[in-house]
Formats: structure tokens, C-alpha cells, sequence
């Protein structure tokens, strides 16, 4: 139907002096996944705005959804592009286009216009008036509500004029890559992907890393990991995988240590590795899907116990959120189907009945000293060791 696009973003515009890096990287992040979108397109900086002009045939729901998926966008609006900024054609096309996206229902709206090309001979209340007017003359279920409009109708006279009604939603957030990189511990669960999303919206960069315990855990299982990074790199771009090898840990930790402090001890070595794997890869911070009181391992002693062996900040942008919300968030961004498939994940394999729920952190640390001397090679083995998948969207 329409074959322009305007993409509008809204905290970027906030941004003062560095106000062009992130529409720059914003227009790199939209070029990117247009690139996927069947068709071909042009997308082009516009004072405040990114405007895609389609070149070819194409879906236009694949292309706002494409364009919904990118962090940095709030807003897509499919316009018509009136090249000559007639008044008269301006009306015209804007009546095809309400009769286009409306058809003959009834509905009520009201007229917005802004002019940046200040030599344009009327000013913006004219325009608004003048247009309502002639919708008013032209449709006739349409009905003006300066108040609670149904619809919004928008006029631009910039370089050429555009009309357009109220778009589709984006993903808010920030451009990928504009607020450095993140490590994130990616499990096969519902939750880890969910944190990695919400920390990527801010325009965090992501990098992850998996531990697997084979034979403990199936290839099943890692490919279950591999396939959530590739659903989180729809909206991220390509992430780069670590995947761990974690079996000889493991049982280090299940032959020496307390068996109700087997989780947290673990879990502290996941997070040294990461944090090693991290500092070699430029990250700023660890990322993980914990959220408070979830389970044994995520009350605020555990917590602590696992922060305690970190020098980065670890991020846990779940930390409030009840399971059910981060259901809903997962369903959304479309891996709860993926999260929910029945694998084996090595936290669950070597769990005790009855872990500890308030660690004491120097009872861990005394804990810990019985695999003192063992655990260096093991460790640099699992570094060694580590396979690295570059996981890209389909
Ligand atoms: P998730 O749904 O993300 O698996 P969970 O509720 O099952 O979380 P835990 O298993 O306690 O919780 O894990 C807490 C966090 O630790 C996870 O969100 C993830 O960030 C990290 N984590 C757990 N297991 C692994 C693993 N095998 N590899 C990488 N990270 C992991
Ligand atoms: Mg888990």
C-alpha cells in the first residue's frame, strides 16, 4: 500500500551534544534489519526522523514488524510523500491515504501539522484547519474530536510533504551498541533470555555465555541455548556465544563440597568464568535472569555470596519481577516456546533437597577451601576448552 516509512524514536532525541551518534547508530541498526526484509529499501537521516522508502515490492507487515523489532524506534508510521508540497494534492492524498488504511467506517480525529520548511506560504493552525475541512468535505463517516480522536492525522511539509495517521508501536529503548557490551549467563530457562532482551533495549550490546555438563546435559540442551540466542538476536543482531564445558566443576564441587551449598558454590565459579570470558571480550558487566526469592539460590544472602566473587557489576534486570510477568515478557518476545522445552539443565541435575537459603558468606568461603588447590587447572581447562558460536537471526 504505502511504500514510505517514518521511523520515529523518542529518548534519542533527549541525547544534546551526542544527540547524532545515536541517530547514526540507530539508522546502522534499521539498515541492518531492513536488510532481511524481502525487498529492497532506502533509509535516510530526516531532521528528527529516519524515513525507509521502499524501492520494491514488499509485505508491509513483515517490514513494521522488522522495524518494531529494532530498540530505539517508538514509533512506525507508513506515509504518503507528496513530492511537490501542493496544498491541493496534499488534501488529495491525504484523503486516499485515511480511505486506503480506514476504508468507510466511521471515525473521529484531529489534525496535526508541523512545517519545518519555514518558506512554505501557510503556517501550521492553517493547514490543520484547512485540511480537517476538506477530510470533513471528502469522508463522510469522519468526524473531528479535538479531544479523543480515534486517529491522528499528520501533516509534514519538510522536503516534501508527508501525511500520515498514528503508527504501530516499536520497542522503545536505545540503539544496540550504543551503551557498550554485557556478558550474559544464558540458560536454556524462561527467564535468562528475558533479562538479556531487557538489558539489549537500553542499547547494551550482548555477548553470552552457556555452561553445559555433558553427558549430564544433552546436545539437545545446548541447542536448545543456541536456538534462544538466535530468537534474541532478532532484536539484538548476531551474539556471540561461549559455550562452557563445566562437567569436571561440577563434580569437584559435588564430591568436596556440603551438598546444600552446592548450588551457590557453583554459582560462583559460573560467574568467575563468565566474568573472565567477559574480560576478554570488552564487557562492562555480567547480566542474569535472578530475580528475588525465585528460588533457594536467589534470595538476597544468596545473592550476595554470588556477588561477592564479582569485580564487574552483575545486572539482573528481573530482580523485581514476579514468574508470571516474565512469562508474559517471554511470550512476547517470542521464546517461552523455545524455554519451555523439556531439557536437561545442569543446575537441576546436581541440586540438593534441601539447599541453603541464607548463606553465611565465610561458611562458603571455608566450604570452598577444600577445592582450593583443584579447581586452577579445572577452571583453565574450562577456558581452554570454551567454543565459541557466533549465533546469528535467522
Ligand atoms: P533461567 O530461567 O534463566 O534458567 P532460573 O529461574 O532457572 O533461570 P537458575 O537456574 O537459578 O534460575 O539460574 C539463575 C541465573 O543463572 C539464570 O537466569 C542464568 O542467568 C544463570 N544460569 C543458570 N544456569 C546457567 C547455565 N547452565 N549457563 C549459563 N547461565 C546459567
Ligand atoms: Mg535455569
Amino acid at each position: 500500500m504505502s511504500s514510505s516509512y517514518l521511523v520515529k524514536y523518542a529518548e534519542i532525541g533527549i541525547k544534546g551534544k551526542n544527540r547524532y551518534k545515536f541517530e547514526d547508530a540507530l539508522v546502522h541498526r534499521v539498515i541492518e534489519r531492513v536488510a532481511r526484509v524481502d525487498g529492497r529499501f532506502r533509509v535516510t537521516k530526516e531532521q528528527g526522523r529516519i524515513l525507509v522508502e521502499a524501492l520494491t515490492d514488499h509485505d508491509e507487515e513483515e517490514l513494521i514488524t522488522a522495524l518494531s523489532h529494532v530498540f530505539g524506534v517508538s514509533q512506525i508510521c507508513p506515509v504518503t510523500e507528496i513530492e511537490d508540497k501542493d496544498f491541493t494534492h496534499i488534501c488529495e492524498a491525504l484523503v486516499d491515504h485515511i480511505r486506503n488504511r480506514l476504508g468507510d467506517k466511521p471515525f473521529t480525529f484531529k489534525v496535526f501539522a508541523k512545517r519545518s520548511d519555514k518558506r512554505y506560504p501557510m503556517k501550521s493552525p492553517d493547514i490543520c484547519v484547512e485540511a480537517g475541512d476538506y477530510i470533513l468535505d471528502h469522508i463522510p463517516g469522519a468526524k473531528v474530536d479535538v479531544h479523543h480522536p480515534e486517529y491522528k492525522v499528520f501533516i509534514e511539509v519538510r522536503r516534501a510533504a508527508y501525511v500520515y495517521l498514528s503508527g504501530y508501536p516499536g520497542a522503545g529503548g536505545m540503539p544496540v551498541g550504543t551503551a557498550g557490551k554485557a556478558m550474559l549467563l544464558l540458560s536454556g530457562g524462561i527467564d535468562s533470555p528475558v533479562a538479556g532482551y531487557r538489558i539489549a533495549k537500553r542499547g547494551v550490546q550482548i555477548e553470552a555465555v552457556y555452561f553445559h555438563a555433558p553427558p549430564y546435559t544433552s546436545e539437545r540442551a545446548k541447542q536448545k541455548v543456541v536456538d534462544l540466542a538466535g530468537l534474541i538476536s532478532e532484536y539484538t543482531g548476531p551474539i556471540r556465544l561461549h559455550v562452557v564445558n563445566f562437567t569436571d566443576i561440577q563434580m569437584a564441587i559435588y564430591e568436596k563440597c556440603p551438598h546444600d551449598e552446592l548450588t551457590i558454590i557453583m554459582r560462583r565459579y559460573m560467574m568467575q568464568i563468565a566474568e573472565t570470558i567477559g574480560r576478554q571480550q570488552d564487557c562492562l558487566a555480567l547480566v542474569t535472569g535472578e530475580s528475588i526469592a525465585q528460588v533457594a539460590s536467589q534470595t538476597m544472602q544468596s545473592l550476595a555470596a554470588t556477588d561477592a566473587v564479582c569485580t564487574m557489576p552483575v545486572f539482573r534486570p528481573l530482580i523485581a519481577m514476579d514468574k508470571q510477568e516474565i512469562i508474559a515478557e517471554s511470550e512476547k518476545i517470542g521464546t517461552y516456546e523455545t524455554s519451555i522445552l523439556p531439557y536437561e539443565d545442569c543446575c537441576t541435575i546436581f541440586v540438593a533437597k534441601h539447599p541453603v537459603t541464607k548463606p553465611k558468606l565465610d561458611q562458603i568461603e571455608e566450604s570452598e577451601k577444600s577445592i582450593k588447590e583443584i579447581m586452577p587447572p579445572l577452571v583453565a581447562e574450562a577456558l581452554k576448552t570454551c567454543e565459541t558460536i557466533m549465533v546469528k537471526p535467522r
